[in-house]
C-alpha cells in the first residue's frame, strides 16, 4: 500500500450528480473490483493496482475553507471517486474537517460510504443543515461482498451504521449500486433503517471476471435486476429512486 501526502490545488469541484463534490483522497483502500473510479489511476499516473495507492490531500480543509467563501452555496457530494471513510480517514480526519466546514457555513452535504467509520462523525452530521448519510449496500450476502469488495467493511456493519445514523435523527439512504448477486435479502434488512434507496445495475465491465469465475452471470441480467427492484418497491416504508435498464 503506497500512501502519499500531497498538496491539492482545489477540493470543491463541480459535479454532475450534485452541485459539487469533495474528494479528500485520491485512490481508495477498499479496492472494489468493479470500481469505476479506477480511471483516477490513469489520470494521476499511478502504477500500483487500484486499491493499493492513496494520495492524501493534506490541505483539503484549508482549501475548502477558502472555496466555500468564493463559490455559490450548493449541495456537496462526499465523495465521488474515493470512499471518504476509508481506513486512512481514521488517522487524517480530513472528511470530518471538511464536513465541519460545510456545516459551519450552511452548505448541504450528501455523504456516501461503505464504512461504519462514518459513525464517528455523527455529531458533525447532525449539526449540518440538510446533511444526509448513505451507506452503499450492494448485496445482502457477505460471501458475495467478499468476492467483489474484499477490502470493504462487512454488510452487517453497514446495515448497523444505517440504523445508528437514523436513530440519531439523520436522514439516511442505501445506495444499492452496483446491484450485486444476493441482493434480494436487502428487502428484509433495510426497512426502518433508511429514508430512501437508490438502485442501479452493474454498468461497468471491470468485474466481469468475478461473475464468470463464480458462475454468477445469471444474477447480472435485466430479469434479476427487475426482480430485486420489485421486491424493494413492494416495501411501503422504503421509498426508492430506481434507475432501470431500458425496457424495465
Ligand atoms: S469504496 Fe467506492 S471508491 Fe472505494 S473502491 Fe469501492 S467503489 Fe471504489
Amino acid at each position: 500500500m503506497v500512501v502519499k501526502e500531497v498538496l491539492a490545488k482545489s477540493v470543491l469541484s463541480k459535479s454532475k450528480i450534485f452541485d459539487y463534490v469533495v474528494n479528500p483522497y485520491i485512490g481508495c483502500r477498499h479496492g472494489c473490483f468493479y470500481c469505476y473510479a479506477r480511471f483516477m489511476k490513469r489520470v494521476t499516473g499511478h502504477r500500483e493496482p487500484w486499491g493499493e495507492f492513496v494520495d492524501v490531500k493534506t490541505n483539503a480543509a484549508e482549501l475548502l475553507r477558502a472555496e466555500v467563501r468564493k463559490k455559490k452555496r450548493g449541495r456537496v457530494w462526499v465523495s465521488g471517486v474515493c470512499d471518504p471513510y476509508q481506513p486512512l480517514e481514521e488517522k487524517y480526519g480530513l472528511t470530518r474537517k471538511c464536513l465541519e466546514i460545510l456545516a459551519r457555513n450552511g452548505w448541504e452535504a450528501t455523504i456516501q460510504t461503505r464504512s461504519p467509520l462514518v459513525l464517528r462523525d455523527i455529531d458533525v452530521i447532525r449539526r449540518g443543515e440538510g446533511f444526509e448519510a448513505g451507506l452503499s449496500v450492494t448485496t445482502a450476502d457477505d460471501g458475495v461482498r467478499k468476492l467483489f469488495e474484499p477490502g470493504a467493511p462487512p454488510i452487517a456493519d453497514r446495515i448497523r451504521a444505517l440504523e445508528e445514523l437514523r436513530g440519531a435523527g439523520i436522514r439516511t439512504y442505501a445506495m444499492i449500486a452496483p446491484l450485486l448477486p444476493g441482493a434480494e435479502g436487502l428487502a428484509e434488512l433495510l426497512p426502518g433503517k433508511v429514508d430512501y434507496v437508490l438502485i442501479d445495475c452493474m454498468n461497468y465491465a471491470y468485474a466481469d471476471w468475478v461473475y464468470r469465475k463464480h458462475g454468477l452471470e445469471d444474477q447480472r441480467t435485466d430479469e434479476y435486476f427487475r426482480k430485486v427492484v420489485r421486491r424493494l418497491e413492494s416495501l411501503k416504508d422504503v421509498p426508492g429512486r430506481f434507475d432501470r435498464p431500458p425496457g424495465i
